[in-house]
């Protein structure tokens, strides 16, 4: 028996064997999830259709978030194949490579806006599609970061699309909580991937968060997986409108040795 037997999971973002949401993908059917996957354009097919057939996909469906059409016609699909969603996972970012470096002060307008138009308010549209279907209640889920709540240099604009991905989070909980259909995020620990890399000093960053979370360790996709399988399932049932965080512990740090940092013996 595992956990999901027979859930409906629907998973936008996987590009690659290291999206987070692949990650995501493998550990619900892992536990008995029916995978259906989204990937945003037509040239990512090549990587994510042997992914999807690995775990027995019948839908792998091209859609831009952005995309009110497109993105009809993945519930749509979802709906006449399924019948219903059981969970349904944002693991979706973009912003222009220039959006996510140097000074904040200096984020174009038109940049910050997209941002947060495919990172963030793109979930809102997904919730709407999918609460209808959700008819034995459910669970969203996206992925955040902790520069929605301390400051990252260089994340800029996806920081704010953060901060609102995870005010986004609680009214769509209020919303939908009668429904018994909850909405949570998880804020993973840095994970070098596809999107990460777009970030100025992301490798830095890497380094950083391996050196002062307490657990002196970077996460793995299979770390986020397991607690989206957390989230996914009756065992998170009364948990709505939460961030929860899969760091090694990175984000209660308020201070760290410095000596750490710059390869001392830390006794000074
Ligand atoms: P990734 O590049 O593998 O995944 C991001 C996905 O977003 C890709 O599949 C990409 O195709 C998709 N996407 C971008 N624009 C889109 C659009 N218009 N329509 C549809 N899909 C679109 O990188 P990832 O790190 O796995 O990112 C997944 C999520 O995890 C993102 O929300 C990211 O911000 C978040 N996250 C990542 C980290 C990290 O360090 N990697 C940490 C915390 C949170």
């Amino acid at each position: 028996m595992g956990l999901l037997d027979g859930k409906i999971a629907l998973i936008f973002g996987v590009a690659n064997k290291n999206s987070i949401g692949w990650g995501i993908a493998r550990a619900l059917y892992r536990e008995g999830a029916i995978i259906a996957l989204s990937y945003a354009m037509d040239r990512l097919e090549k990587r994510v259709r042997p992914l999807g057939e690995s775990i027995g996909c019948e839908l792998m469906l091209q859609a831009d978030v952005g995309n009110a059409a497109e993105l009809d016609a993945v519930f749509a699909a979802v709906e006449e194949t399924y019948g219903r969603l059981d969970v349904l996972v944002h693991s979706v970012a973009f912003a222009e490579r220039d959006a996510l470096a140097g000074r904040f002060v200096d984020l174009r307008r038109e940049a910050l806006l997209s941002a947060i138009d495919i990172s963030a308010a793109s979930l809102i549209e997904m919730a709407r599609r999918a609460e209808p279907l959700m008819t034995n209640g459910g669970s969203i889920m996206s992925l955040t970061y902790n520069a929605a709540r301390t400051v990252v240099p260089n994340y800029n604009a996806m920081a704010i699309a953060k901060a609102a991905l995870e005010a986004i989070t609680m009214y769509l909980a209020a919303d939908l909580g009668a429904r018994k259909v909850r909405v949570n995020a998880i804020s993973a620990g840095a994970i070098k991937t596809l999107s990460a890399g777009g970030i100025a000093g992301f490798r830095d960053l890497l380094r950083y968060a391996e050196v002062t979370a307490p657990m002196k360790e970077l996460v793995s996709q299979d770390d986020v997986g397991d607690l989206a399988l957390f989230l996914a399932s009756d065992l998170s049932r009364r948990i709505t409108g939460e961030v929860i965080y899969v760091d090694a512990g990175h984000s209660i740090m308020g201070y760290t040795d410095v000596e750490a940092l710059i390869g001392g013996d830390g006794d000074g």
